[in-house]
C-alpha cells in the first residue's frame, strides 16, 4: 500500500515554484506565472544604465528583479532550491539568443560564473551562479570556464556606498586562468544591481583582445526604467 502511495505521489505533476498552486509546465512554472513574468526587454543594458560597469561590451537580463522574482531568487539562493536553475537558465538563454541575434553578435566562447568563496560555498552547499552557468552550458553547448576565484565574500557590500563597494570588490577576485586574444566570455550571475561585481571581475581580464559580456537572471530596475518599460 505504501509503495503504491509513493508511486502515485511521484507521478503527481510538480507544483509551480512561484505560486505553489498551479502545475509546472515543462519549463518548470505554471502557465499563469510564466505568462506574468516581469520580463526585461531584450536590449543591451550597458546602453541604458546611468553608470554601467566599465569594460563590459554587453549586459543582458531576462527579468526585472521585482516582487515575485525576488521571492523566487531568494528561494533559489537561500532556501535550498537549486533545481530552479534549469528553469531560470531557459529564460536567460532565450533572452541571450534574442539579444545576440538582434545585435548581430557572436555568442561567447565560454560562460564564467561569478564565484563564491569556499567558505560561503560550503555554508550554502552550492553556488547559484555556477548552477545557472552549468544549466546554460547544457542548453546552449557553450562550455563553463572557472576562470576567477573569490578570495573575499562581500555579502554586506550592498550596505557600503558605491566607491567603498568598488574598492572592497576589487580585492575580492583572483584570475586563475588565461585567455587567448579574441576570446569572448559571458559572466553569469543571478541578480544585477549596480554591476559593481561584474565590473570588478572584468577589471581582471586582459584589456585588449578579450570581449566580456554578462548574462543575468534579474535586474533591479532603476526608477527611470520603471516608468518606460515596466
Ligand atoms: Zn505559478
Amino acid at each position: 500500500m505504501f509503495s503504491q502511495l509513493s508511486k502515485n505521489n511521484s507521478a503527481l505533476p510538480q507544483l509551480c515554484p512561484l505560486c505553489a498552486y498551479g502545475n509546472a509546465n515543462k519549463l518548470g512554472l505554471c502557465w499563469v506565472c510564466f505568462n506574468d513574468l516581469p520580463r526585461c526587454p531584450p536590449v543591451n543594458l550597458v546602453v541604458h544604465m546611468a553608470q554601467p560597469p566599465k569594460g563590459l561590451r554587453l549586459i543582458l537580463s531576462a527579468l526585472w528583479y521585482v516582487a515575485e522574482v525576488r521571492y523566487w531568487v531568494a528561494a533559489f539562493k537561500f532556501r535550498g532550491a537549486p533545481k530552479e536553475a534549469v528553469t531560470m537558465a531557459n529564460l536567460i538563454a532565450a533572452q541571450a539568443l534574442q539579444v545576440y541575434r538582434s545585435q548581430q553578435l557572436k555568442l561567447p566562447h565560454y560562460l564564467v560564473p561569478v564565484p563564491m568563496t569556499k567558505t560561503a560555498w560550503a555554508a550554502r552547499g552550492y553556488n547559484q551562479a555556477q548552477l545557472l552557468a552549468e544549466a546554460l552550458s547544457e542548453l546552449l553547448g557553450i562550455p563553463v570556464l572557472y576562470l576567477v576565484q573569490r578570495t573575499k565574500q562581500t555579502t554586506k557590500a550592498h550596505k557600503l556606498d558605491a566607491k567603498a563597494r568598488r574598492q572592497v570588490l576589487a580585492q575580492s577576485f583572483m584570475l586563475v586562468g588565461q585567455l587567448t586574444r579574441g576570446t569572448r566570455i559571458a559572466l553569469i550571475d543571478d541578480v544585477l544591481t549596480t554591476g559593481a561585481t561584474l565590473g570588478a571581475m572584468t577589471a581582471l581580464m586582459p584589456r585588449v583582445g578579450v570581449i566580456v559580456d554578462a548574462w543575468t537572471l534579474a535586474y533591479t530596475p532603476p526608477p527611470r526604467f520603471k516608468k518606460t518599460h515596466y
